[in-house]
């Protein structure tokens, strides 16, 4: 049985208690933490590990989960920058995803996943895309911890057209989400979960709700779908069924803590009264709402739902969207945008955006009685981030927390553990072939773009010689 000490670090467990253990110390027996606690402690056990990790200098803490990423939009980063979500959606996303291959599709998932290893995310919620049992397979290879899903979109109107190779009917989403299901949920020793999906309310019949919902429940899963995200799509909404969105699902009977319902910038105050009664959870991604000009900031709930005591967590979104994987920045900007915004220096915390980005993203998606903090029993997913570089000193025993959420970068992370395997070491990752990944990557992405019209459309604002 192999066996890891890492040592002499400072551990932040995200524990019930929130312990901050200087000098501390995890053991780790295959793919479980079998100790935490003080380093001298440990060492009566396990100073004859297999492998012994030295943290002096070092944070230790759990890995990261991002709620909400994309894998198969990675090779569309900068193809939508500065546009209104329409067009994102309907004159870039759409018509990238639907020129996707395989080997394509499979290159953006590793691309992802590489990006968020870097950075010391080591679980993924993916709200859903297409051909995606090669994102499966890339979890599978990289040694990445993931929940993926089927994006179901079942209606269109004519002036927001859906290209025929994603477009379904609603016989055809259940069946493509079942098959998902039952190919993937809980494979790879239960790192690969998966959930039924319906891309986003707009596309979406009450029919293919309520089936989505029961499916969900037949399969002891959840439901994943992107609401809310602005204005416009709230008036899309409530013209189609007289209700605002959270209004309308409540009235079909699906909701529940099963749910995480992404951006969510655009609600009311007696749809935060549904969520809260009804226990839903919520994705945050801040980083994507600023960019996007979604108005989350300005106009979304995030401060009375986290008072309120909603599970909140946080997402980077996809490169086309962000356009960055790093959940640090992630935290940076869930606790500062509401700042000011609000005018209020108190909202959001750096404890609060770490818990958003760790335990309470484990919850989010029922994960959290096996990752999100390190305690006995839970999976071995964690980092080693290295502070002493110029961003982080001087590091007091007040500003521990603060430091890695204002200061951290996610660049800062040295050794990554996901399910009790070293995949990132003193930086080198050590499942993936960065170099091939890239190169890949980027033949991809060009070819992807050509095949989808758009090669040609986008120009570089400034002179090119
Ligand atoms: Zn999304």
């Amino acid at each position: 049985m192999s066996e890891i000490l890492i040592k002499g670090g400072i551990l932040i467990t995200l524990d019930k208690e929130r312990r901050i253990i200087k000098n501390g110390a995890v053991a780790i027996k295959e793919n479980k933490i079998v100790s935490v606690g003080k380093t001298d402690e440990l060492l009566k056990n396990f100073s004859k590990a297999d492998e012994v990790i030295d943290a002096k200098g070092k944070i230790i803490m759990p890995g990261l989960i991002d709620t909400h990423i994309h894998h198969i939009q990675m090779l569309a980063r900068g193809i939508a920058d500065d546009v209104d979500l329409v067009t994102w959606i309907h004159d870039r996303i759409l018509p990238y995803e639907a020129a996707l291959d395989n080997e394509a599709t499979y290159l953006s998932a590793m691309l992802a996943i590489l990006e968020m290893i870097k950075t010391g995310t080591t679980t993924a919620i993916d709200p859903g895309g297409y051909k995606m049992e090669n994102v499966a397979r890339a979890l599978k290879d990289s040694g990445m911890r993931g929940l993926i899903a089927w994006a179901s979109m079942d209606t269109f109107t004519e002036d927001r057209p859906i290209p025929k190779e994603i477009y379904t009917t609603t016989e055809e989403a259940i069946k493509a989400n079942e098959k998902l299901i039952k190919e993937f949920h809980r494979t790879a020793n239960d790192r690969i979960r998966v959930r039924a999906a319906i891309r986003i309310e707009t596309n979406a019949s009450n029919r293919l709700i309520k089936e989505i919902n029961q499916l969900a429940n037949e399969y002891n899963t959840g439901v994943e779908m992107h609401a809310a995200v602005s204005k416009e799509q709230v008036e899309f909404i409530k013209q189609k069924t007289g209700l605002p969105v959270v209004k309308w699902l409540d009235s079909l009977n699906v909701l529940g803590p099963h749910w995480l319902l992404i951006h969510m910038g655009w609600i009311d105050d007696e749809e935060v009264e549904i969520i809260v009664k009804r226990d839903v959870r919520i994705a945050h991604v801040p980083g994507v709402s600023m960019k996007g000009a979604y108005g989350s900031g300005r106009f979304g709930k995030f401060p009375e739902l986290l008072i309120k005591g909603v599970i909140v967590g946080l997402g980077c979104d996809s490169s086309a969207a962000n356009n960055s994987l790093d959940m640090f920045r992630a935290m940076w900007q869930a606790a500062c945008l509401h700042k000011e915004v609000r005018y209020n220096p108190t909202l959001i915390s750096p404890e609060e955006a770490l818990e958003m980005a760790t335990i309470n993203a484990g919850k989010s998606v029922q994960w959290d009685d096996q990752i999100g903090s390190i305690e006995v029993g839970k999976k071995a997913d964690l980092i080693i981030v290295d502070f002493n570089r110029s961003n982080w000193i001087p590091m007091h025993n007040f500003s521990l927390v603060p430091n890695i959420v204002y200061s951290g970068d996610g660049h800062d992370v040295e050794t990554v553990i996901i399910d009790g395997k070293i995949v990132m070491k003193d930086r080198k990752l050590l499942t993936i072939d960065e170099n091939e990944i890239l190169n890949k990557a980027q033949k991809a992405a060009e070819r992807v773009l050509e095949k989808a019209g758009l090669k040609d459309k986008l120009k570089s604002k400034w002179p090119l010689f």
